[in-house]
């Protein structure tokens, strides 16, 4: 959902962009590539870290963008005339999400390199990419029936939609490096420190680095955006998960880095505002969760009337699936903390009231 107090946030670059392909600087031994994505959010964002491994002279890259050809192609371009002639040393991804580790298999392939990242979204990707968990097919279906949706045209499209996964992420590398909270990683002589952050992911990191030349670093994956809200969304392989309190509670550690932090999000432009953006979140759950404790106390109520309430737009199927996922994370918020019960009606339909 779109940031009503965006201009709270200042913008270093203004509008400048790195078109595909390109890579512009952003600090000393920090580049910014942006690929394009085939959803309503249509771009993601990677890095470029100059860096020295086993006494070897080259780069980082921290994700990878979706399994295309477009992507490949960008990424070729980038190799031919902004790696400084220089190798890709090691590839770092945030988390399993397909824009994210999507080409992790043929970065690591191409550049004969390891992959870094968290070992709870290591294991999930290398099960979701050979299989169908939590991302569509029947028992996504059924997940979301027992919440109220039951148009069958979506919960068709939803059966059908298997190998979402699988399709942007064909093949995850059989071997990593794990990275956990509190790992430090020496990337160019600068240690960058692993923040593990839960809610939108298993077990997430961001990076942030203290020492840089020049202010703070934080690249955030996408646990901070600036202009939209970071999915937190509950899935049925977790149907009683409560993925919104632990990404509050993980926004409260961001709050520890200094405030002239520069972040470097997934998604949208880099900025400065770490803490305002961080009271925005707060804030933005803070209402939705007001919404739905009022939708709840005037009847009770299921996740899919919630969509009207919390999303006062029209949804497409993707939008749709990520919208129910989230109305479910916030009354399961609200259930396990107490503040509503839920009743499994006739219908195999759970509804909400107030405790
Ligand atoms: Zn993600």
């Amino acid at each position: 959902m779109a940031n009503a107090r965006e201009s709270e946030l200042h913008y270093p670059l203004g509008e400048t962009l790195p078109q595909p392909g390109e890579a512009l600087d952003l600090a000393p031994g920090v580049r910014w590539v942006r690929m394009g994505l085939p959803f309503a959010l249509d771009h993601i964002n990677l890095w470029l870290l100059r860096d020295r491994v086993d006494g070897r002279d080259g780069w980082t890259i921290v994700d990878c963008g979706i399994a295309s050809d477009d992507t490949r192609a960008n990424w070729e371009k980038v190799f031919a005339e902004r790696l400084d002639g220089l190798p890709v040393l090691r590839v770092i991804a945030t988390h399993f999400h397909p824009d994210h580790l999507g080409l992790a298999h043929w970065l690591t392939e191409r550049w004969g390199c390891r992959l870094w990242m968290s070992a709870t979204d290591f294991n999930l990707a290398r099960l979701a990419s050979s299989s169908t968990v939590g991302m569509g097919g029947a028992s996504a279906a059924a997940f979301f029936g027992s919440h109220g949706l039951t148009d069958p045209e979506s919960l068709d499209k939803i059966r059908a939609r298997a190998d979402y996964y699988p399709k942007m992420v064909p093949v995850v590398p059989s071997s990593f490096r794990r990275l956990m909270d509190g790992t430090e990683v020496e990337i160019g002589g600068r240690v960058w420190q692993c923040i593990a952050g839960y809610g939108h992911a298993p077990e997430h990191i961001s990076l942030f680095c203290g020492d840089a030349q020049g202010a703070p670093l934080l690249i955030s994956g996408d646990m901070v955006l600036p202009r939209i809200s970071t999915n937190v969304s509950v899935v049925d392989v977790e149907p009683e998960a409560d993925p919104l309190t632990l990404y509050l509670n993980s926004l409260a550690r961001y709050l520890a880095l200094p405030a002239d932090t520069l972040v470097l999000p997934s998604h949208g432009k880099p900025f400065t505002g770490l803490h305002q953006r961080i009271d925005q979140l707060r804030e933005h759950h803070d209402e939705r969760l007001a919404e739905v404790v009022t939708a709840c106390a005037a009847a009770p109520t299921h996740a899919a009337g919630l969509l009207s309430v919390l999303f006062k737009r029209k949804l497409d199927l993707h939008q749709t699936t990520f919208a129910m996922g989230e109305a479910i994370a916030h009354l399961n918020a609200l259930w396990l903390q107490g503040d509503l019960r839920r009743e499994l009606g006739a219908d195999g339909v759970y509804r909400f009231s107030p405790a």
